[in-house]
């Protein structure tokens, strides 16, 4: 392996002024977590830059991790070497070789970091290029289109050479701005909203609502999964599992037909607001989407929304289906969303839930019954549980998949 390290670019955190050290080290502490199982890593952040020293392991694998933490901009593999002009020049040449830059184009865009450094960049693009054009047969110059771009940073304590920028997941760590409750279920958009709120830095619980016996052990199963999707990007990710049958019984029981789903939300999102009193979050996420269904009309929204005044977050509510799938595929939620089984919101949908629910007739009907111990109980009997990533562990990962 001709590479020994890996420089992260921050993007957006540098930015971040006087926060700047908190979300730095928001991200080591990221970047660690998702290398846990590469014992020999050692991580160096600094200002603007982040190292990773790979120490012999596997920089496909590391790659393919860091591609997932949010605050990364871009990253590069490159090689560590010392800064006097003939080591840059005979590394540099080993490296465009290693590469097999014979017959094809190129450019050298050297950067000087190290203010003390004597030659400037111009004299640093001159006598590399031309080194390059000496020792490598057939090698040509192209500024514009080239099919290798040697970069060559010339710091304080090293130079880094490197042919390669890898795109990063963008946004800001997660964790370094405050906590929220993702209203988590199996479908498609409520884990791709949870990505997108963690890729603003937020910190995600998932609440998620089942009904025992009519949604299945299978059901319960599919949102941990999801979970352990956002473990991977998170660290461990806490679920909440509220036991919903009762208070769902009750509502169909004493509410008419077409507006039991309006105030089957409405106390979704009571429960929820409870959970996140007692676990200090400062806001809810959910995965509405303006239009898709019955739920989500303005009119709906206006009607839910009014039971908190807690900042509800929708991540998703101005996108198109068709953009919520591809980003469920990137996030790789997709494949476990989309398993059949029934939801509790699915199993007791109406035949003609209302699209344009009113409150005066909300707060008639929930008159109906004493819906408050209901919310309590199903507070107190809330199933908490841990979800720590699996990543690397891969013949863990490999046996799952034959059930
Ligand atoms: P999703 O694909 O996330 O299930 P959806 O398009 O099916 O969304 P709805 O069923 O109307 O839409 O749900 C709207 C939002 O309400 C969901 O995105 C989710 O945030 C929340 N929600 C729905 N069902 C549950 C549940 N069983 N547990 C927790 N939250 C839920
Ligand atoms: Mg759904």
């Amino acid at each position: 392996m001709i590479y020994d390290e890996i420089l992260v670019r921050y993007g957006e955190i540098s930015t971040k002024g006087k926060n700047r050290k908190l979300f730095i080290d928001k991200l080591k502490s990221n970047v660690h977590y998702v290398l846990k199982d590469f014992p020999n890593v050692k991580i160096r952040a600094q200002r603007d830059r982040m190292y990773i020293k790979l120490h012999g392991e596997d920089m496909d694998e590391i790659s393919k991790r860091l591609k997932k933490v949010f605050g990364i901009q871009s990253f590069s593999p490159v090689m560590r070497v010392n800064k006097d002009i003939e080591t840059i020049k005979e590394k540099s040449a080993q490296l465009m070789k290693k590469l097999d830059a014979s017959g094809k184009t190129f450019k050298v865009q050297a950067k000087r970091v190290d203010k003390e450094y004597p030659y400037r960049t111009n004299d640093l693009n001159q006598i590399l290029g031309g080194h390059l054009l000496k020792t490598i047969e057939d090698l040509k110059v192209d500024v514009h289109n080239p099919d290798f771009e040697l970069k060559v940073e010339v710091r304080k304590d090293a130079a880094y050479l490197t042919c390669e920028v890898i795109k990063g997941a963008g946004g800001l760590p997660v964790g370094s701005g405050g906590k929220a409750m993702l209203m988590l279920s199996g479908g498609i958009d409520s884990p791709v909203a949870g990505f997108l709120a963690m890729r603003r830095g937020l910190q995600i619980e998932g609440v998620h609502f089942y009904s025992p016996p009519f949604t299945s052990e299978r059901s319960k199963q599919k949102v941990i999964d999801l979970s352990e999707k956002m473990a991977q990007v998170s660290g461990k990710f806490t679920l909440h599992i509220v036991h919903f049958t009762e208070l769902q019984q009750a509502i169909i029981q004493h509410v008419p037909e077409n507006y039991t789903m309006t105030i089957m939300r409405r106390m979704m999102m009571r429960i929820t607001d409870e959970i996140r009193k007692r676990r200090n979050g400062l806001a809810i996420v959910n995965g509405e989407n303006i239009g898709q269904v019955a739920s989500q009309t303005l009119e709906s929204m206006y009607a839910i929304n009014e039971v908190t005044n807690t900042p509800v977050l929708r991540p998703l509510l101005t996108y198109d289906k068709n953009d919520i799938i591809d980003l469920a595929r990137d996030f790789d939620t997709l494949e476990i969303s989309n398993r059949p089984y029934e939801d509790c919101c699915t199993i007791f949908v109406p035949a003609q839930p209302k699209t344009k629910p009113r409150r005066d007739k909300v707060h008639l009907y929930e008159t109906n019954f004493d819906w408050e111990p209901l919310i309590q109980q199903a507070v107190d009997q809330i199933e908490t549980v841990e979800i720590t990533s699996k990543t690397g562990k891969k013949e863990e990962n490999e046996f799952a998949d034959l059930f």
